[in-house]
């Protein structure tokens, strides 16, 4: 008799080693080992991204297989040795969770969760409880939260907007070392994979952004719309260093999946990403570190919104706005602290209304057709070209040009967050997923052939 299992698997890593997407990879390969049939992709879900305990992207994983019954407790044990070894479970932060659930169809619940799991803080009994519910099975590490994340990522089908991830992965003696891509191969994938691969590249700064930084065993991660899309982009990559492994993931990520629109600004809330409507109340001021901060209310309340440094020129979109013009603002809510109130994180912004821009200038000189000076309080002006007074003049309105225009405006891919929808991509969302995964991994070293 073969069965569908569900493994969902999260907290595993941290900044100094590991990442539970490699886990993954090593999992395939050992179910591959014991004829487990993938039923879909692995799937990548990343959760709420204001979770202050993550470690980096907040992601979890899920593998979904047909097994035969003998072989269940292989793969059960299996999963729990490779997430043993490979999790660093010396780091205090570290709390590694598994999730195995056997059915055809996910429970709703499951879905439930794990739509707040990606939009709100959950507790780790609520994922206890729908564990016992429904007969799936949990095991930790330590204080096991991964446990909320394995779940979450069990619950999510990803049947609605979803895109694709190639993950290649580094040889053990290369990890922690500078990782050797030749730059301008990503900028010629960049250009040939346009709209089929998305934050391949900073144009703005110029600069690659397929590769990670730290000592973790990812080489480079490859964003798209299909699983094609990003398997053709690697291929036309120059490697230049051994590749122990890749696979393709299905993900949420750049579907903003984890914002939600708000009806009031007082319905607001810390930790929650948010889409909401109001109008400036503050003109935006620059603070020490070259953060943006402005103030926007409706009819009840106000709320402080940031553009950070990192978001570059957008910044100057921000600067452009004056008290008065009418925006939908999409980000996380940093909770109010000692000295800062609650403030909006800017994801995106988007423009609804400019309103005109005036300014009171000095009156025209009737001749010389240039504006006056004053003569000082309530004496009137003079023109300083033919010296023509006005002593009953006053200063004039006058509307000054808007440098900016109405509609959506997101920060450059560098300061995008892993769910955050990317321009590139409107127009692209799927509404439905019913393919079966097919080549989605593999160990041999495609680009040896560039290798010096
Ligand atoms: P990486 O992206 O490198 O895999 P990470 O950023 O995913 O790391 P984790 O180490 O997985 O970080 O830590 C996130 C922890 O927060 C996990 O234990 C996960 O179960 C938990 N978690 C995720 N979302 C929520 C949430 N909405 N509420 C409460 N806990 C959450």
């Amino acid at each position: 008799m073969w069965l569908p299992l569900h493994i969902g698997i999260d907290d595993t890593d941290s900044t100094r080693m590991g990442c539970t997407t490699y886990i993954a990879s090593l999992l395939i390969e050992k179910i591959t080992k014991r004829d487990g049939v993938f039923l879909d992709y692995p799937t990548l879900i990343r959760l709420n991204p204001n979770v202050p305990w993550k470690t980096r992207g907040n992601g979890a994983i899920c593998l979904r297989i047909r097994i035969h019954a003998d072989r269940i407790d292989h793969v059960i044990e299996d999963t729990i040795e490779i997430v043993k070894v490979n999790s660093d479970l010396d780091n205090k932060k570290t709390d590694p969770g598994i999730v195995f659930f056997w059915g055809e169809r996910i429970p709703r619940e499951f879905s439930y969760f794990s739509l707040k799991t990606k939009q709100d803080i959950v507790k780790k009994d609520e994922a206890l409880k729908l564990v016992k519910k429904y007969k799936a099975k949990a095991f930790s590490f330590k204080y096991g939260r991964g446990i909320i994340g394995a779940l979450a990522a069990v619950g999510e089908t990803l049947t609605a907007d979803h895109t694709y991830e190639l993950i290649s992965y580094r040889i053990k003696r290369n990890r922690g070392t500078p990782r050797k891509l030749d730059d301008a191969s990503v900028f010629r994938m960049d250009k040939e994979m346009k709209g089929l691969t998305f934050n391949n590249v900073d144009y703005e700064k110029r600069g690659i952004l397929i590769t990670p930084r730290g000592p973790d065993p990812i080489f480079l991660g490859i964003r798209g719309e299909s699983a094609d899309a990003v398997k053709r982009a690697f291929r036309l990559l120059k490697i230049q260093e051994e590749i122990e492994r890749w696979v393709i993931f299905r993900t949420n990520q750049g579907t903003d999946a984890h914002l939600r629109t708000i009806k009031n600004i007082n319905l607001v809330q810390s930790y929650h990403s948010v889409i909401v409507n109001g109008t400036l109340t503050r003109n935006p001021i620059s603070i020490p570190g070259r953060h943006v901060i402005f103030t926007i209310a409706d009819e009840n309340k106000s709320i402080d919104c940031a553009a950070y440094e990192p978001t570059g020129k957008f910044r100057n979109i921000i600067r452009a706005l004056i008290i008065g013009d009418i925006v939908q603002v999409y980000g996380g809510v940093r909770p109010r602290s000692e000295k800062i109130p609650m403030t909006i994180n800017l994801e995106k912004i988007k423009i609804i209304r400019l309103i005109p821009k005036i300014l009171m200038r000095n009156p025209i000189c009737k001749f010389c057709k240039k504006h006056m000076g004053s003569m000082g309080k309530e004496k009137g002006f003079r023109c300083k070209k033919c010296g023509a007074r006005e002593r009953k003049a006053k200063k004039i309105q006058v509307q000054i040009k808007r440098n900016i225009s109405t509609g959506l405006y997101i920060p450059p891919p560098r300061a995008n967050r892993h769910l955050t929808k990317p321009l590139s991509r409107y127009g692209l969302e799927k509404t439905f997923y019913n393919n079966s995964p097919s080549d989605f991994w593999g160990k041999e070293s495609i680009h040896l052939s560039f290798l010096s």
